[in-house]
């Protein structure tokens, strides 16, 4: 690794205006600022590699109320949690549930200066331009930004969300969205116990606002603030910010929170379903730029905690052993091994039959849903299962589906082409 020499106890070069002390060759080059380009990067500078990070507006404020389930988030990161609940309720039109498993909210500030100080401490140059040009040589790669500069490292990892044009898929299905509008209400007596969050309500607030459906999502907050959003799992073409956000001011009239203070609010419009990366590629995509969307439930931030050190070791780990062909090859591995791969397609099923469900039929799916077990339910959602224990949970949901549901997902199996493997799943389950 040429350049891994700018490292230990030079002076932190990170600033942009800070471009005399950086080495010309770096190791890595990170595309974008996001929680999955910080996390790897900050990993990589961890290791002691030079790092070119290689975004628009690196600094920019994260917004976004990052959540997820409290025993995903990773033992060197449990101080960046702003706020945890011990349970959480799940509601359809058939009945509620409350879950014993805790949810957090990351602080979502706490984490991004995280990850900048973690980088500060090693060997950084920040480019706050956009990469529009990827030049792969057999043992770097150019990365010509639209200032007309360029920028040679020894591997990319596309970092640059769900839109890059860099990286090469297995499939161009398009993908589906799940949209939301939120609302950071101050409203004291929401009337929301504090002990627990809202992970779905799907109860509409009127027969209008049965199709398509969406559902309410609550997090009480301290000192009196709550946050209210309303959301569309996924659907295929997206459904309307102005749509949620009617629903949503519906919702807050039946409640009494429609006068509450508004102190921010959160559109969140988020890619699911996209192709794996194909095989071969010469660089290493990373966080939704990945695919490493959960498919069938639109959460991201644990699958980036947990895989940014590994992904990033793995890499520079083959820079190190075998040059840059090994890098990637060990990267990419890291990042999606097979059986991983083998998870994503059957979720990507999962969320074919979601996207055309009807409201009634949604209601139905998760109130079966949430009638496994927790440890199935935990599974499922975290999206860590192996293929053969995932294949068994959708085969227990679909033995407690009504039959309507079921016809649903048989119809989507067969007819929608999507993978074999979950066809098979289904066709067990029929027995
Ligand atoms: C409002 C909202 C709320 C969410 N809440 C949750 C949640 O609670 N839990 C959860 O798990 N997930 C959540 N998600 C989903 C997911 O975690 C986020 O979308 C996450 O921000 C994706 O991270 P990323 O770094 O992969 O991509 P992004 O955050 O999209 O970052 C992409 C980066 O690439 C940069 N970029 C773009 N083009 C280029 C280019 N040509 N060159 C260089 N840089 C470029 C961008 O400026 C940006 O910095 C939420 C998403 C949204 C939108």
């Amino acid at each position: 690794m040429a350049s891994r020499s700018c490292q230990g106890n030079e002076k932190a070069t990170y600033d942009e205006d800070d471009w005399g002390t950086v080495t010309d060759l770096h190791d890595i080059g990170v595309l974008g600022s996001g929680p999955a380009a910080l996390a790897v990067a900050s990993a990589c500078a961890r290791r002691g590699a030079s790092v070119t990070l290689v975004a628009p507006e690196p600094r920019s404020p994260w917004l976004p109320n990052y959540c997820l389930w409290a025993d995903e988030v990773p033992l060197e990161l449990q101080d960046l949690t702003e706020q945890f609940w011990p349970q959480i309720t799940a509601a359809t039109a058939l009945g509620s549930r409350t879950l014993d498993r805790q949810y957090v909210k990351l602080d979502t500030e706490a984490l991004q200066s995280h990850f900048w100080d973690a980088l500060g401490a090693g060997s950084v140059r920040v480019v706050p331009q956009s990469a529009i040009r990827l030049s792969h040589q057999p043992s770097s790669t150019i990365i010509a930004t639209d200032d007309g500069a360029e920028h040679q490292v020894q591997v990319v990892i596309d970092a640059s969300g769900a839109r890059t044009p860099f990286v090469r898929r297995v499939h161009s299905r398009p993908p589906a969205f799940q949209t939301a509008y939120g609302l950071l209400l101050d409203a004291p007596r929401h009337g929301f116990d504090p002990a627990r969050m809202v992970l779905m309500d799907f109860r509409p607030v009127s027969d209008a606002a049965k199709e398509p459906p969406s559902f309410l999502y609550v997090l009480p907050l301290s000192g009196g603030r709550v946050f209210v959003e309303e959301t569309s799992l996924a659907r295929r073409p997206a459904v309307s910010m102005d749509l949620l956000r009617a629903r949503l001011e519906a919702r807050l009239e039946s409640l009494g929170l429609a006068r509450a203070t508004r102190l921010a609010q959160e559109h969140c419009s988020i890619a699911m379903g996209l192709g794996l990366p194909a095989p071969g590629q010469s660089l290493v995509p990373f966080g939704a730029a990945a695919g490493m969307v959960h498919p069938a439930s639109g959460y991201l931030m644990s699958h980036i905690l947990r895989k940014a050190a590994p992904v990033a070791e793995s890499i520079l780990d083959g820079l190190d052993s075998g040059g840059v062909d090994a890098a990637l090859a060990a990267g990419n591995a890291a990042l999606w091994p097979r059986a991983h791969r083998r998870v994503w397609e059957i979720y990507g099923f999962g969320l074919e039959a979601l996207v055309g469900m009807s409201g009634s039929e949604t209601n139905r799916f998760f109130d079966s849903f949430f009638k496994l077990s927790p440890d199935d339910c935990a599974g499922f959602l975290g999206g860590r299962l192996s293929p053969s224990r995932l294949g068994g949970v959708m085969t227990k949901l679909f033995r407690g589906l009504p039959p309507s549901v079921r016809w649903h997902l048989v119809r989507t199996g067969l007819v929608g082409g999507v993978a074999p493997l979950a066809r098979s799943v289904l066709q067990q389950g029929v027995r």
